[in-house]
């Protein structure tokens, strides 16, 4: 057999490129396409088969086998030995197709007098969009070389197949990015938000695959590498020493932007005939491809890293995405693969919304999210692919849906709906000032939960009466080193200022191995939600916690403090976390410093557990606040990040409703005082329930509090315990469609 030489390549791309140029309906141009590749590479059939939808592939366009199986023959991603080279997005070949593992006759096509098959995918960027065959009857085994130049082939028809060349007419080149797309994902924040998109990091549009001259291409590249390995020094000559983390992500891409491997890769793909940036994409691609398939998640994060240098020389070969302030859109919503939380405070409240690609409710982007009550969905699959810059967005965080350049009739159903709220914030603005009384003359503490400082100052319009839940994670999760006991100190005293008096409640930090700190060694769990987070870390190497306790007492200087421990599964936790604070506070006054006027010491309770703790615990607490995010996903064993299971249980089943009742008369035995702060807080329905089963105070996000107040103030407590008793008593699993009822006849 005799070698495929890089002339023969380069002549090949040469003539799919002038195809590209012709004038033309997308079929003509597939079907011309088959034929130059078949006659190339010198088999009888040249096929390519496109993905219609993500486990459809439909035979497009053929040289050799039945001119009516196109758009005819149909297999599922998977399926047969084109099937399989979509799954694997990796070339199969073998010169007897029909004795290969997979194999599926599919007789409307006339194939099996073809022994010979080879298949690769057409990938771009490890986003599938189909895959190229050639097969042959001469049994012949194809070569690596042969391999080799049908994977650049098929790069340059993904490129094609991007640029929309084969949809129809020149003018159809961008329709796939001119069609409505919803998305489904997961609610990393709730609300809803109209506007446009801002890519956080723009698709490079590669608009010439193939390049003439090689030597050209190859200084291109040469240069670009040199520049960015010059970067890249400089990076690390600045990054912080004591930023191990950092430090190890820039040795990474240096050993990327020094590796024979890679560049020898590259060099080829260019002799062969691509372009400098289309080579640069194909290995980009295949390192995608790889990354899917790796478990180890140290190394997965390494082909993360030469993703990341791969953008960075993309953007240097096109002069595209060095985006600037200046092209920010209106209204902006910010589409992304994901974003770490620094950069999402950076863009700070000037969002109307986020939306990423991958991300998780719990991610630390979700958390900033949450802090800044920006509406965020995650897991929004393949946007980033079809957004394009000021492209027309509606995100409903509630539903978590996202429609990308929605049908009018989508847009003005979803303007309704922001009217609804707008009119209905209006009304709540109304009551701020009114007591959240229940008709039975019930009083229900409502305050809010907050994370920044720039939260404070929705205290008064919210109308809350202070921050039952202050998160402290914020400022450890968004700098690279552990932020100073001084800095602390100050900022805290700043949120006590803001909050003018009213009650604080500070939550030390939650963190662990779902929530890491860029400068914490990441340790692999098999279970975070689990594992060593939240107190347990706390307790096992104090320091940190240490230093935040005295940056409180610090901020109080002379004024109440109040302080919980996150995640107290039993008591001897809590009394050994509470014995961390008074040994603070001893020392502080040993150290001559103002103690704060009065210390309130609680727990949250998360676990089930703590709920049967000794009466001793209940005793020893000056409040529980139940941390119901937490404590949902463990009484019902329902992971809260998990779409699948998170919202199977109701909130109102009756199973959690008297378990809170029995938290309730056991922190009544005491005369503790207890909250509920997680987001069902927020819930104007599972408000309403908590409250009729005793809770007396709730914590949610500001913007909650205007609805939960304004249903708290038409409803009588005694008659929705009825009916909650009611609806229990008669084997109802939740109580929420009584209580729907019950509202309904109200109004
Ligand atoms: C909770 O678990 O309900 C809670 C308030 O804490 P977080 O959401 O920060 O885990
Ligand atoms: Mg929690």
């Amino acid at each position: 057999m005799p070698e495929r030489t890089e002339s023969e390549s380069r002549k090949l791309l040469r003539r799919l490129q002038a195809t590209l140029a012709e004038a033309g309906a997308g079929q003509e141009r597939l079907d011309r396409i088959t034929h130059i590749i078949a006659d190339s590479m010198g088999t009888e059939v040249c096929s390519i088969y496109l993905l219609r939808d993500p486990i459809t592939l439909e035979l497009c366009a053929t040289e050799g086998l039945a001119p009516e199986s196109v758009h005819v023959t149909r297999l599922r991603v998977g399926e047969g030995l084109v099937g399989r080279v979509a799954s694997r997005m990796r070339p199969i070949a073998t010169d007897n197709a029909p004795a290969a593992p997979g194999f599926r006759y599919m007789p409307e096509t006339g194939e099996e007098a073809f022994s010979s098959f080879l298949g690769v995918p057409i990938q771009r960027l490890g986003d599938k969009l189909g895959v190229l065959v050639v097969q042959s009857k001469d049994g012949r085994s194809y070569s690596e070389d042969e391999i080799y130049a049908l994977e650049v082939v098929a790069m340059v028809l993904a490129e094609m197949t991007e640029l929309g060349a084969f949809v129809g007419d020149n003018e159809a080149m961008s329709a796939r990015h001119q069609r409505s797309v919803v998305f489904h994902g997961g609610i990393g924040q709730e609300g809803a938000a109209e506007g446009n998109v801002y890519l956080h990091e723009p698709r490079v549009v590669i608009t010439n695959p193939v390049a003439d001259d090689p030597q050209e291409e190859l200084r291109r590249l040469h240069e670009a590498v040199e520049k960015l390995r010059v970067s890249v020094d400089e990076m690390l000559d600045n990054a912080p020493k004591a930023d191990a983390e950092h430090v190890e992500v820039l040795q990474a891409y240096r050993m990327f932007a020094n590796s024979r491997g890679w560049m020898r890769r590259m060099e080829e793909d260019i002799s062969r005939g691509l372009s400098a940036e289309a080579a640069v994409e194909k290995e980009q691609s295949a390192a995608r491809a790889r990354m899917q398939t790796v478990p180890d998640a140290y190394l997965r994060e390494r082909l993360h890293d030469l993703d990341d240098l791969s953008n960075r020389l993309l953007r240097q070969l096109t002069g595209q995405g060095n985006h600037s302030a200046a092209q920010i859109p209106d209204n902006p919503v910010l589409v992304a693969r994901n974003i770490g939380p620094a950069e999402l405070l950076d863009y700070g409240r000037s969002l109307k919304a986020v939306v990423l690609e991958e991300g998780s409710v719990a991610s630390h982007a979700a958390i900033v999210a949450r802090a800044l009550a920006i509406p965020l969905i995650v897991h929004a699959e393949r946007i980033t692919q079809e957004a394009l810059n000021g492209d027309t967005i509606l995100v409903d965080g509630d539903e978590g849906v996202v429609h990308l350049r929605p049908e009018d009739t989508v847009a003005t159903a979803f303007r309704d709906k922001m009217a609804m709220r707008a009119a209905a914030q209006e009304r709540y603005a109304s009551i701020r000032d009114k007591p959240a009384e229940t008709l039975d003359g019930t009083h229900i503490s409502l305050t809010m939960n907050a994370g920044l400082m720039a939260d404070l100052p929705s205290l008064p319009s919210s109308g809350a009466d202070g921050v039952g839940l202050f998160r402290t994670e914020l400022q450890f999760l968004t700098r690279s080193t552990v932020p100073k006991r001084g800095e602390l100190a100050a900022l805290y005293a700043r949120v006590m200022e803001a909050a003018g008096g009213k009650r604080v409640a500070f939550r030390t930090l939650d963190i662990g191995s779902d929530k890491v700190l860029p400068y914490m060694k990441a340790t692999d769990e098999p279970n975070p939600a689990l594992g060593w987070r939240a107190i347990r870390v706390g307790l096992d190497k104090p320091g940190v916690m240490r230093m935040q306790l005295q940056a409180l007492i610090r901020a109080a200087n002379g004024r109440p403090l109040t302080v919980m421990f996150p995640f107290i599964a039993q008591f001897e936790e809590f009394t050994a976390a509470r014995d961390h604070l008074m040994r603070e506070l001893d020392r502080e006054a040993a150290l001559g410093r103002v103690l704060p006027g009065k210390v309130e010491i609680g727990a949250m309770l998360e676990t089930p557990s703590l709920a049967f703790a000794p009466r001793q615990f209940f005793e020893m607490a000056d409040f529980i606040s139940i941390g119901g995010n937490d404590l949902k996903q463990f009484f019902f064993a329902a992971d809260r990040e998990n779409e699948r299971v998170r919202r199977r249980y109701d909130t109102l089943n009756v199973s959690y409703l008297t378990f809170l009742a029995q938290i309730v008369e056991r922190c009544q035995e005491t005369d503790t005082a207890l909250s509920f702060c997680g987001e069902d807080a927020g819930r104007p329905i599972e408000a309403l329930c908590f409250a009729a089963m005793g809770l007396r105070a709730l914590s949610m996000r500001p913007a909650s509090i205007g609805p939960v107040k304004s249903l708290l103030r038409r409803v009588d407590l005694r008659e929705a315990r009825a009916v909650i008793n009611e609806a229990e008593a008669s084997g109802e699993q939740s109580v929420r469609s009584a209580v729907m009822d019950w509202l309904k006849r109200q109004s």
